[in-house]
């Protein structure tokens, strides 16, 4: 896939996630954080599957979890593009236009701001005052970065538009009209999954629609009541549709209003949601476990695991019938025989196990998985089909993965793009192969010479032992992380943190003395 052709699915800026530690005494003044996620940036694109890979302890499951807001996050952004923020219409939205004014003044300052430590920094001699200049400058460009991100997020070329405050106000009513559209939406589907349950209900006790009206008057009571409330619903839908179409034809040829419509960005950011709205995407972002011994009900039959996510999204009805044979067809896709659907997990091997969790997983037809060490419990022979099983999924559903392992032989294997991270960053970013054959991260150097090869034709490569314990992430060491550890690392490794840089075309690094990598 051409760069130009990709579209982002998932981006991630500066992510942080910190887990605070409780105080050993009341003499102890500082709060203390474990830092396992520090700074990640990175883009997941849609189809892809995106490896992850570093030591245990060095934040990657933490990553797949915060990025699905099962962690709070503790800073930065995570915007996803699989659902369009009108659809939504999510609450952080709105807080930002009404307070649009005071956060463009706010803009102005921390540009101020920024712009007095670059030239501060500029103006220091070489040595450990200019390194320290040049952390304060980078903090001050990340701060007005995040609030210039935020806000062109979602007012895109108003920031750039003459009559903002009037524009502004015209959005804000449009919408708080949006927002009630949404609840109206929301009802409807709600609503019509109910009736789909009745309907299936009755459809079971071998009735056809149309005998039912002669039938049992109780449900056709019933059928009709819900129906009537819904073109009920439908009708007020309508009048604020129109409401919406209105406003917007006032503005058409405003030209503001173009330049806010050709700048938009309409993804959704995931660490702004409230639980409520979350819980609405959680059926797009899903996540399939590690241990597939612990992560099923053993109270529960194979039937119940897969039909409890789909009651809860509400994508059946309790009464809808048709959720057995919706059922039957996903067990099938995952490879588990029909007859497994009334067994519970105890009665299974570790493979078909992980098969079920799967199954739990894609019946609710997600955009977004994240296999947390998705096969690193099972047997070697059963991991291959496991892993067969996710890339037919992937062809077949058109999923994007986020795919998290220790082992480097498997994520080469399976990704088309890896990570490596170490002690909470993502050190190296590349597409599979430029990564494992020119490796540019000392670290990634270490990890590579470190995988044992079968291969007698291989040259005798060198093996780059990695001496010493990784950190403590509570306590990071300064400047690169990896310094105490490095065998290239030289003072401005100990005092600076390196930057994460674009060294060639799609392969990011964060290195002072980037590898040239080596040559098949
Ligand atoms: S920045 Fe320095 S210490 Fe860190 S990986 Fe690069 S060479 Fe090693």
């Amino acid at each position: 896939m051409a760069k130009k052709d990709k579209k982002v699915l998932i981006r991630i800026e500066n992510l942080k996630k910190y887990f605070p530690i409780k105080k050993s005494s009341v003499f102890q003044k500082e709060l203390l954080y474990v830092r396992a996620n520090d700074d990640i940036t990175l883009d997941i694109y849609e189809g892809e599957t995106l490896g992850l890979v570093g030591e245990s302890g060095c934040g990657k499951s933490t990553l797949g979890r915060t990025l699905l807001q099962l962690y709070d996050q503790t800073d930065g952004r995570t915007i996803y593009y699989g659902y369009d923020i009108d659809e939504l219409a999510p609450r952080y939205v709105m807080e930002i236009l009404e307070s649009l004014g005071e956060k463009y003044k706010e803009l102005g300052e921390l540009k101020e701001k920024e712009e007095t430590a670059f030239k501060a920094y500029e103006s220091k001699p070489d040595g450990d005052e200019k390194y320290q200049a040049l952390e304060r400058y980078r903090a001050a460009e990340k701060e007005y970065r995040t609030l210039f991100l935020d806000l062109s997020q979602i007012v895109g070329g108003l920031l750039v538009a003459e009559n903002l405050d009037s524009v502004s106000k015209t959005l804000l009513k449009e919408y708080q009209v949006s927002v009630e559209a949404v609840k109206l939406r929301k009802l409807i589907n709600e609503e019509n999954v109910i009736l789909d349950g009745i309907k299936s209900q009755l459809e079971e006790k071998g009735k056809t629609a149309s005998e039912i009206e002669k039938d049992t008057e109780n449900d056709v009571n019933k059928i009709t009541a819900y129906e009537e409330n819904l073109r009920k619903i439908e009708g007020e839908l309508s009048s604020i549709q129109n409401e919406i179409d209105g406003l917007r034809n006032r503005y058409k040829d405003h030209s503001d209003f173009e330049k806010y419509e050709k700048h938009r960005d309409k993804g959704i950011n995931l660490a702004k949601l409230t639980v409520e709205e979350m819980r609405f995407l959680r059926k797009d972002l899903q996540l399939i476990f590690q241990d597939p011994y612990s992560s099923l009900n053993p109270r529960l039959t194979v039937g119940q695991i897969i039909s409890e996510g789909l009651y809860a999204h509400r994508v059946f009805a309790k009464t809808d019938k048709n959720i057995t044979d919706y059922i039957l067809d996903t067990m099938d896709s995952c490879g588990l025989a029909p007859y497994f659907v009334h067994r519970y997990p105890h009665q299974f091997s570790g493979g078909q196990r992980q098969r079920i969790g799967i199954a739990r997983s894609v019946a609710l037809q997600p955009n977004f998985i994240v296999c947390d060490e998705a096969v690193s419990a099972l047997d070697v022979s059963i991991q291959s089909q496991i892993i067969n099983l996710l890339l037919d999924l992937k062809e077949k559903e058109n999923l994007t993965y986020l795919f998290i392992s220790h082992d480097l032989s498997v994520i080469k294997y399976i990704s088309d793009r890896v990570g490596v991270m170490y002690l909470g960053n993502i050190v190296e970013l590349a597409a599979t192969a430029e990564l494992y054959s020119h490796p540019m991260h000392p670290y990634t150097e270490a990890l590579l010479s470190a995988i044992p090869t079968t291969d007698v034709t291989e040259d005798k490569k060198e093996i780059y032992i990695l001496e010493g314990d990784v950190p403590s992430p509570i306590k990071p060491p300064s400047g690169c992380k990896f310094h105490t550890r490095c065998k290239y690392a030289t003072e401005i490794c100990t005092k600076v943190v390196p930057a994460w840089e674009e060294a060639r075309p799609g392969h990011f690094v964060a290195c002072h003395h980037k590898l040239n990598g080596k040559e098949d």
